[in-house]
């Protein structure tokens, strides 16, 4: 097995992910035909710091959901690398990354399905602190109810079940189980969307309380790009399974670049009612992954495509420090 260190400035980034690439192979073979993929992550890279929260935004099927997936080995992938806390994930031998596993956990879209309904509160947030031993046996009980109080659970709900909680209290006790294993880095997918508007302000409020107690690394998969702006510090724009644009959030709410970013920030509402709307209304659907179009994937729906965006696919280019754009209405050299 090679080594799985790498010798990278991993003291600073917790993640780095390189040239991923998820692709999906179609069961239908025509035949002469070579087979056909649905390319849901097609070469994206990225990497976030410490203590951090890097949000992905993008309309559904944009492939964020499958990069976090991807990241923490969920799915296989296909191709690229990831390296987490220095350490390549490819090349690390099961029973160690079996160990790794509590320092990367997920906090998924929908609460009440990601929870077992037969064990109560309290089993469902030790029962991965049990296999893994998280703390001593006879701290076990202390231990669970303090990250109860943490995450804002009263003491007498660990012994109820998930159907007498509201989707608040779900989306908390998902909260809780993944924070009882100390990790490092948490993949929130979706977190706020199935959630009331006055529900979603608490999670956010409990998430970055939790942040700064705990300095979690966060990557916030979100389509609401106001919740997004409140909690990130870096955000990337994924579409069609490329990263289009990325960058510090004001370098991406202050200046964006890339059509799509400006097409999805003038929909996001303003507090201000004398500031005019100014919404740019993308036309036509999403393309099929499986069929992309040639050169830019944004071309059929973006307003200043021209012949070259057709011909040569953009690169990912740094424009100003750590911001960075794909696309031909900027230098490409
Ligand atoms: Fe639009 Fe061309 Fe830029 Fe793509 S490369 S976003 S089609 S201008």
């Amino acid at each position: 097995m090679e080594n799985a260190y790498v010798n990278n400035n991993y003291n600073d980034d917790i993640l780095i992910v390189r040239n991923l690439k998820k692709y999906y192979p179609l069961s239908k073979i025509s035949i002469g035909k070579k087979r056909s993929y649905v390319k849901a992550v097609d070469d994206v890279s990225f990497s976030i710091k410490r203590g951090t929260t890097m949000g992905l935004v993008g309309e559904s099927g944009c492939g964020k959901t499958t990069v976090g997936r991807t990241i923490l080995r969920l799915h296989d992938v296909t191709d690229g690398q990831v390296i987490f806390d220095g350490m390549d994930l490819a090349k690390i031998p099961p029973r160690k990354l079996r160990k790794l596993r509590p320092q990367m956990q997920m906090i998924f879209q929908d609460p009440y399905s990601s929870l077992s309904p037969r064990l109560p509160i309290g089993e469902i947030i030790g029962e991965a602190v049990k296999e893994h031993n998280i703390v001593p046996k006879s701290e076990y009980r202390s231990y669970i109810l303090k990250v109860m109080h943490d995450c804002g659970l009263q003491p007498h709900y660990y012994y109820r079940y998930p159907h007498e909680f509201s989707g608040g209290q779900r989306q908390r006790i998902s909260i809780a189980r993944a924070v009882a294993l100390k990790p490092k880095f948490i993949i929130c997918d979706e977190p706020l969307s199935a959630l009331d508007v006055s529900i979603q302000a608490q999670i956010i409020n409990l998430m970055k309380d939790l942040q700064e107690q705990y300095g979690y690394t966060y990557l916030f998969i979100s389509h609401d790009l106001s919740v997004v702006e409140y909690l990130s510090d870096t955000i990337g724009v994924m579409y069609l399974g490329s990263m289009v644009e990325m960058g510090e959030k004001k370098q991406i709410f202050d200046n964006p670049m890339h059509p799509y970013t400006k097409a999805l920030l003038s929909a996001v509402p303003v507090s201000d009612p004398d500031v005019k709307m100014n919404r740019i209304i993308l036309k036509g659907d999403i393309p099929s992954p499986v069929n992309p179009p040639s050169g830019c994937k944004f071309r059929t729906r973006c307003p200043y495509a021209t012949k070259v965006c057709a011909e040569v696919a953009p690169k990912l280019k740094e424009y100003e420090s750590g911001h960075k754009v794909a696309c031909h209405l900027y230098s490409q050299d």
